[in-house]
């Protein structure tokens, strides 16, 4: 039988597809490549499509014996998602809506999709476990809540079995350089400190000094994206043995502020660059933590790369080795 990764020519769908190929899985890809990259899928098949359309799909399920799914795709600027909630609300509910459909149609039980912390909004206290409030402020966040919940109503209706990690600040880069996150335009710190550090860009922006954290910056949680990759493959054998349908976060369980990481950044790859004080970014919380006891016991997942310095090692190294990303 096959995995379908949908959005698996993204950052962390690529990782997983490499994972998945390592533990020998068929594997199939479905990626509009709008964002994502044909040379960040190390195998498989590959089809080159959109999720919301039902004929391409259709003729994808029925060429593959597919019994489950892992769904990456969606968009996740949370900026942008402030601008156009309705495009956000097009892409990251109404195509998980269609997958859903696809699946119900050609009986596919399983579901591993992409959740997020933001779907905590700003938390009262961390580290986060997930019964704490769900309260998104930006709607990237609403929409994956939107999701969880229609997942919740197919589990009932139609016995479709999810799983839903809500991860935390996914980072790093597989350990061979091979493929790594190439983002345009970057939004995300790790990268941009790293484009600083290899000359790509002048500066690097503080969003805001003045949180109430120790050194006045906002607090992060970084996964290395191949625990990540790691977690969803459990996930899905998780389901496959029977396991009920559920939401569970996954981080490291450290929070790094963004100077910790300017400066690790800077230990790491021996460089130095500007940084400049900005205002603070509309809807981000000072502090996000995972607690992911949940995962841990639920599916015995040990995250192996969580060492922040080996986090931003992994990503100088594909960053390095591909100046331009996956464009050369
Ligand atoms: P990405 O943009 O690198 O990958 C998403 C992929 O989905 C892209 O390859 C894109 O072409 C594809 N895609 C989007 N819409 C599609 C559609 N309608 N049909 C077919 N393909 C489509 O993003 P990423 O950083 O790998 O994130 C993957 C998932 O993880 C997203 O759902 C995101 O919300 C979630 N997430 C990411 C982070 C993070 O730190 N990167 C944190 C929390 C949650
Ligand atoms: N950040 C920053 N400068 C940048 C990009 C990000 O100061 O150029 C901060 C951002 O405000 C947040 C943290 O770094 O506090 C992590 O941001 P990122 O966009 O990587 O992930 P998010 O937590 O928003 O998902």
């Amino acid at each position: 039988m096959a995995v379908m990764v949908a959005g698996g020519a993204g950052y962390i769908g690529s990782h997983t597809v490499a994972e998945l190929l390592d533990r020998g899985q068929d594997v199939v890809v479905v990626d509009s490549l709008v964002k994502g990259h044909k040379q960040a899928v190390l195998g498989g098949k590959l089809y080159i499509g959109d999720i919301r359309d039902a004929a391409f799909m259709d003729s994808v399920f029925e060429s593959n014996p597919i019994d489950s799914v892992i769904h990456f795709a969606a968009d996740i600027e949370v900026g942008l998602s402030m601008k156009d909630p309705l495009a956000f609300y097009r892409n990251n509910v109404y195509t998980v809506m269609c997958m859903l459909e696809s699946m119900k149609k050609h009986g596919v039980k399983n579901i591993v999709f992409s959740s997020t912390a933001a779907v905590y909004g700003y938390p009262k206290s961390v580290p986060i476990t997930e019964d704490s409030e769900k309260n998104p402020v930006n709607p990237y966040g609403e929409t994956k809540l939107t999701v969880e919940k229609m997942l919740r109503w197919c589990d009932k209706a139609y016995g479709i079995k999810w799983a839903a990690p809500r991860y935390f600040n996914a980072a790093g880069a597989h350990e061979s350089a091979r493929i790594g996150e190439d983002h345009n335009p970057e939004s995300h710190l790790i990268p941009i400190v790293i484009q600083a550090a290899m000359g790509k860009r002048e500066s690097v922006m503080v969003f805001g000094q003045d949180y109430d954290t120790p050194d006045g910056t906002c607090i992060r949680d970084y996964i290395h994206v191949t625990d990540l990759a790691d977690a969803h493959i459990l996930a899905l054998e998780y389901l496959k043995s029977g396991g009920q349908s559920a939401s569970f976060n996954l981080g490291s369980g450290s929070g790094y502020s963004v100077t910790e990481i300017i400066e690790k950044v800077k230990e790491v790859t021996g460089k130095s660059f500007r940084v400049d004080i900005a205002p603070r970014r509309e809807g981000d919380p000072a502090r996000l933590v995972a607690d992911s006891r949940l995962a841990k016991e639920m599916l015995g997942w040990h995250p192996k790369n969580d060492d922040i310095g080996k986090i931003i090692e992994s990503a100088w190294k594909w960053h390095t080795t591909h100046p331009d990303g996956f464009n050369e």
